[in-house]
């Protein structure tokens, strides 16, 4: 099969979608495989590391798009990257097309196969292409924050392990999901004492069994929040409600009864944050405060760390690019019942539920 992999155009985007270790593997099963020149920089691998690997490295965008039968981005596609794609090619990609009706509408006009990285599920009914970036931002989450309790930028100057004979600093997760675990897992590493809140008991009995007592959790109520407001020195918002914007759970009057100085890490802000007081922030200003707290609300936390975000991604989407290289489309999805979810979009019609609800389209 001809596969292209494009250098990502969206602002700030440093990922590419298929490393020089993926194209040996596409190679060496015979598939032919063009990468667009320069685009695996921004994650450190150069035109070189992808020609010794086997793959074509294309100047030109027009003539990767043309050419291919299989494109595998990272990004949704832009509005110049729809007009490029046609009916008989399959895409695959992040595309979160129950918040983009634009999108969803050109790509049903392209008449392509569109496969969504974010609907592709696994046997324990969890979302294995999400997964490794959710991780990513878990364990970001932390690092930012402790960052963010320096005086320099406007923190409390709480050092997150104590020193001797000085207590840590105490960090709350909310959410103890795959953002959540990562996040205290980081916490618990720095030396920090830590807990978690969650409204699912069988997720709890998880993280108690996993931490054996080193990280608290905790059943997530009203007064619990009260309580990690008043005790902690960072709170990470790691909250989802699958589907649906993320619940306001510290409101701007709360921020009153926290300690001058500390910090807010909303890493839900993608679902429009669990927050009050929470906006979405950039790498380049990712920080700002509300009544003395500080708060860091990155929407796009791993691009920060493009290398082990490439890498951890493309880990977990190469078995999914072979088989659609291998097989085709058809029976790569036929073949996977965990892997057909991720149709979307075929042939000028949805094929995923939730995106046909969100506009009202024919599913
Ligand atoms: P997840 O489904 O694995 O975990 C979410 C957890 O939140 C679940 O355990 C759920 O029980 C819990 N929860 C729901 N409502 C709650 C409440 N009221 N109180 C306490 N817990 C509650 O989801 P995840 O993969 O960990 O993702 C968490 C959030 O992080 C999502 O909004 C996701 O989109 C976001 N995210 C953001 C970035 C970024 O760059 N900012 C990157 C990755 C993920």
């Amino acid at each position: 099969m001809k596969v292209a992999v494009p250098k990502e155009i969206k602002n700030h985007e440093y990922r590419v979608a298929l490393t020089p270790t993926g194209v040996r593997e596409l190679t060496g099963r015979g598939h032919q495989v063009s990468v667009q020149a320069a685009a695996g920089e921004g994650a450190g691998f150069t035109d070189a590391d992808y020609q010794a690997a086997g793959a074509h490295v294309e100047a030109d965008v027009k003539a990767l798009w043309q050419g291919a039968e299989l494109i595998l981005k990272v990004k949704e596609p832009q509005a110049e990257e729809v007009a490029r794609l046609s009916s008989g090619q399959t895409l695959f990609t992040y595309l979160h097309l129950a918040a983009e009706e634009k999108l969803t509408l050109g790509l049903l006009e392209s008449g392509a196969t569109c496969i969504a990285y974010e609907t592709v599920t696994d046997s324990r009914g969890g979302l294995p292409l999400l997964a490794p970036m959710s991780t990513v931002a878990g364990r970001m989450a932390v690092q930012a924050g402790a960052h963010s309790l320096e005086k320099a930028q406007g923190g409390a100057g709480v050092l997150l392990p104590g020193v001797p004979g000085v207590s840590p600093g105490k960090v709350t997760v909310i959410g103890g999901g795959v953002v959540g675990e990562n996040a205290a897992r980081m916490a618990l590493g720095l030396g920090a004492d830590v807990t978690i809140l969650d409204k699912s008991i069988a997720r709890l009995e998880v993280l108690d069994d996993r931490y054996q007592g080193r990280i608290k959790t905790v059943y997530s109520t009203a007064d619990a929040l009260d309580d990690a407001v008043r005790d902690s020195d960072m709170i990470v918002g790691a909250v989802l409600i699958p589907g649906a914007a993320a619940p306001k759970l510290i409101t701007r009057k709360m921020l009153a009864d926290m300690q001058p100085g500390s910090v807010l890490v909303d890493v839900a802000i993608d679902q429009g944050g669990c927050f009050e007081t929470s906006k979405p922030t950039t790498h380049a200003e990712p920080t700002y405060i509300v009544d003395g707290i500080v708060h860091y609300c990155v929407a796009n936390m791993p691009g920060a760390v493009a290398r082990t975000s490439t890498l951890g991604l493309t880990n977990a989407t190469l078995p999914f690019v072979i088989a659609l290289a291998d097989k085709g489309w058809q029976k790569a999805l036929a073949d996977d019942a965990h892997f057909l979810p991720g149709l979307n979009v075929h042939d000028g019609r949805v094929t995923y539920q939730a995106v046909a609800d969100a506009f009202g389209l024919e599913y």
